[in-house]
């Protein structure tokens, strides 16, 4: 990159907000040596609309970064350009507690938006794995969700209204604060969930929820997995839990292991949250006792335990290997299939030998399994990941390989979907970003644009 480029940067800015050290280029870095030139910090949309422009002009890549949490996930290592921190846009810009709604910056963290939603008795729901540290833009970028899922929908069910800057500089905005809000198409949930392929959020009209008077999460042990899942389709059925999450005895010993213990025991362990007014809620654990008080051990959380429960979730991954250290796939099931999912696949690994654990957002279909194989060893378990795949299929499902690069996996998917899904993904990019400058390493575009492009730098 030019110091000429990096002048006019740091003229737009200031040059306390550009940065070309390389440790913290490193912090912005994908993978490996694959560093970016320089690191940006602006102060709002405007200034994030100005850095984008300049670098349209130059074709130069911009890549977003939130809090940086996850960014791996959605990007292919990159060498070069520009990695936008977005952490300066910490805003809070309208807090309207009688409409439920606010109108934020988006490199603000969910914890810290929450602290101040909770002053007027309301809150945000999304609840990533990764924690309360996640960026509101982030989980935009990423339609981000973790165990409350299934009681409160995904990041996008809580967006009214957007600010986006597009790949060519413009500031847009879509929909609005009130709930009726589209007269063209829906743009807000059209660009929420697009990796920041086509567009940087800048801010959020977001839809808040009442605090529930009262929160109960219990763990139950069971001796059978079997019994586990069974008793999981049956709460979701007749209960309403808030969160339903299935860990098997090989994840819970992983976790007792890392420090992160269960307080029950067994072949598997279900962790399920009930919420809303306190006749209601209590009346649901009355139900769960009555229930499953037998055939499981039934610990009930107080406010402490709780937060520790759902830490002991979050540490799932890091407690089976981490990013280096396990191969992560993840399956989409029908409901009705997710227990037959998690027997199948559990039988599979006994028989095989196979070290790896399953935990399941169960309520959503949604099964995470933790092969214990470095990424590295990807080849040598594609036998069971094929199995895998093929048992998902069978139950008209989906499963993907989350931390590997292997994006022939990712393409067969969507090419099943239609021949003409991938030439009008890529007519929609090239329209929005004619010069590809955003996030040009993004996966969901590797395949629609040329993968191998994505590793260079562009301008
Ligand atoms: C494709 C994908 C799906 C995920 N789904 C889930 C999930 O369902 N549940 C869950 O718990 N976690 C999920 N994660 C992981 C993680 O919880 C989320 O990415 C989380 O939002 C990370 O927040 P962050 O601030 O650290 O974002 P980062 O890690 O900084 O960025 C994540 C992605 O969003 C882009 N991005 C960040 N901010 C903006 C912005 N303001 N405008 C445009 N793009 C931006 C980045 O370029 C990057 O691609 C997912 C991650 C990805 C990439």
């Amino acid at each position: 990159m030019e110091a000429k480029f990096i002048k006019e940067l740091a003229n737009l800015l200031g040059p306390e907000h550009v940065t070309e050290d390389p440790a913290v280029r490193r912090q912005a870095a994908v993978g490996g040596d694959y560093l970016p030139d320089v690191v940006v910090y602006p102060a709002d949309g405007e200034e994030v609309a100005r850095v984008v422009r300049l670098a349209n002009e130059e074709g130069v890549a911009v890549i977003p970064w939130g809090a940086g949490l996850h960014a791996r996930r959605g990007l292919l290592p990159y060498k070069g350009g520009i990695a936008l921190r977005l952490t300066r846009l910490q805003k809070i810009l309208e807090f309207d507690r009688d409409n439920q709604t606010a109108w934020v910056e988006t490199g603000r963290s969910l914890s810290s938006l929450n602290e101040v939603f909770r002053t007027g008795r309301l809150f945000l729901p999304p609840d990533p794995l990764e924690g309360g540290d996640c960026t509101l833009g982030g989980c935009i970028a990423a339609n981000a969700a973790g165990p409350r899922k299934l009681g409160y929908g995904t990041t996008k069910d809580y967006l009214l209204g957007l600010e986006i800057v597009s790949p060519t500089g413009e500031i847009v905005r879509t929909g609005g604060k009130t709930v009726k809000n589209v007269q063209d198409y829906d743009n807000t949930r059209f660009l929420a969930g697009s990796w920041g392929s086509l567009g940087v959020v800048t801010k959020a009209m977001v839809k808040l929820k009442p605090l529930p008077e009262k929160e109960v999460p219990l763990c139950l042990g069971f001796p059978r997995l079997e019994e586990a899942c069974e008793a999981a389709f049956n709460m979701r059925q007749e209960l309403g839990p808030v969160a339903l999450e299935l860990m098997d005895a090989v994840l819970m010993e992983a976790l007792q292991e890392s420090g992160h213990p269960l307080p029950v025991r067994g072949e598997a362990c279900l962790l399920a949250a009930f919420a809303g007014f306190t006749e209601a809620v209590d009346w649901q654990v009355d139900q769960v006792r009555a229930k499953y008080g037998q055939a499981a051990e039934v610990v009930e959380a107080g406010e402490d335990e709780a937060a520790t429960l759902w830490e002991a979730r979050r540490q799932a991954w890091r407690a089976m290997g981490g990013e280096e250290g396990a191969i992560l796939g993840s399956a989409s099931l029908p409901f009705t299939a997710t227990g037959k999912f998690v027997q199948e696949a559990r039988s599979l690994f006994l028989s095989g030998q196979q070290k790896a654990a399953l935990a399941a957002h169960f309520g959503n279909g949604h099964v995470h399994v933790f092969l214990k194989h470095p990424p590295s060893h990807y080849e040598a378990v594609g036998e069971v990941l094929g199995r895998l795949q093929d048992l998902a299929a069978g139950a008209g499902g989906l499963f993907l390989v989350e931390n590997i690069n292997d994006l022939a996996m990712v393409r067969r998917w969507v090419e099943g979907r239609g021949p003409a899904l991938i030439p009008l993904l890529r007519r929609i990019k090239e329209a929005l970003d004619p010069r590809r400058v955003l996030t040009p390493n993004s996966k969901v575009l590797a395949y629609v644009l040329d993968a191998a492009g994505a590793t260079e730098t562009a301008g």
